[in-house]
């Protein structure tokens, strides 16, 4: 970005960003360039896409699609070596929470998680002082070094499951605690799947909804057209459902590699989550880590992995 650049954009920044903007910009004038490391990691920069941008006929109309309108840049993201330096809130992940069947296998008893189990775990987070952050908050305390609250952790639930609503959602109010609801909108209203009302509740009463993609195929393979299925489209939906913007991302599987980055970014996207992988040294809100809580552990043993493992 040259000074001329720089100058034609700040123009179109809302005057409450304008102050931070200047300083970036007396940095970039004295400068002329960075290194292209450097400039590269100071030139990331959030985007929000809004679903206020949405006609009437686009809100009813689904088959008319148009991608996503996003805004201008709306704060500097610091260099990935801070954000790695940062201390680890720990993210938890959840699938099912149901009793195990007969027929579940050990692997699968892994994601599955009874409700008593979690339960139990919930208290354990109560009675030892953890507050449940969101996901704006974590953003904002790795982009912006914003304060937590004391003990933060951050909840997540993967791939629209039923009793997410049913069992754990009513289980969380008990403390008043929120969660992050990453959303496969291919199952929205299928059998043993959340429905749209039950969505909107959700992020109605204060948690967060993301996407999960469309139909939970691997991100690494995605090309072309995949990324308008996967991506565009279930974005556009859960943001419809919500009336809000759509910015957190959790990547099926887990499995991420660098080449999604720019394209969740250019969708208005701020952040994405994976499971249990070293973070990218260059782009590591795009690859936050979380771990998956086993269906075995009971309270004593989640405290132990938060404090092991974050
Ligand atoms: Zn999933």
């Amino acid at each position: 970005m040259n000074g001329v650049e720089a100058l034609s954009w700040l123009k179109s920044v809302p005057m409450k960003l304008k102050l931070l903007s200047c300083c970036f910009l007396l940095f970039i004038l004295s400068c002329q360039s960075f290194p292209d490391d450097i400039s590269s990691e100071l030139n990331q920069t959030t985007t929000a896409s809004f679903a206020g941008n949405l006609t009437a006929s686009e809100k009813t109309n689904e088959s008319s699609f148009v991608p996503a309108i996003v805004t201008p840049p709306a704060t500097v993201v610091p260099r990935a070596s801070e954000i790695l330096g940062k201390k680890q809130v720990p993210i938890l992940c959840y699938h099912q929470i149901r009793d195990w069947k007969p027929t579940d296998s050990k692997v699968s008893r892994t994601y599955i998680v009874p409700p008593a189990a979690f339960a139990a775990q919930m208290r354990m987070l109560a009675d030892n002082g953890y507050h449940t952050i969101t996901a704006d908050q974590l953003y904002a305390y790795l982009v912006t070094g914003a304060r937590l609250p004391a003990k933060p952790i951050l909840l997540s639930f993967d791939d629209t499951d039923l009793d997410q609503y049913t069992v754990a959602y009513p289980e969380m109010k008990k403390y008043g605690f929120k969660g992050m609801f990453f959303i496969m909108t291919v199952s929205l209203g299928k059998p043993h799947y959340m429905n749209r009302e039950q969505v909107r509740t959700l992020s109605d009463d204060g948690n967060t909804i993301g996407s999960h993609t469309w139909d939970h195929h691997n991100v690494k393979k995605y090309e072309g057209k995949d990324w308008i299925t996967q991506l565009d489209k279930p974005t556009k939906q859960l943001e419809q459902i919500t009336g809000k913007s759509i910015r957190y991302f959790a990547y099926p599987f887990g499995l991420w590699n660098t080449a999604a980055f720019p394209e969740l970014k250019k969708r208005g996207f701020i952040a994405a989550f994976q499971l249990n992988e070293k973070p990218d040294p260059i782009d590591p809100l795009f690859c936050i880590r979380r771990i998956i809580v086993p269906g075995t552990w009971n309270g004593g043993v989640l405290q132990q992995w938060i404090l092991r493992d974050f």
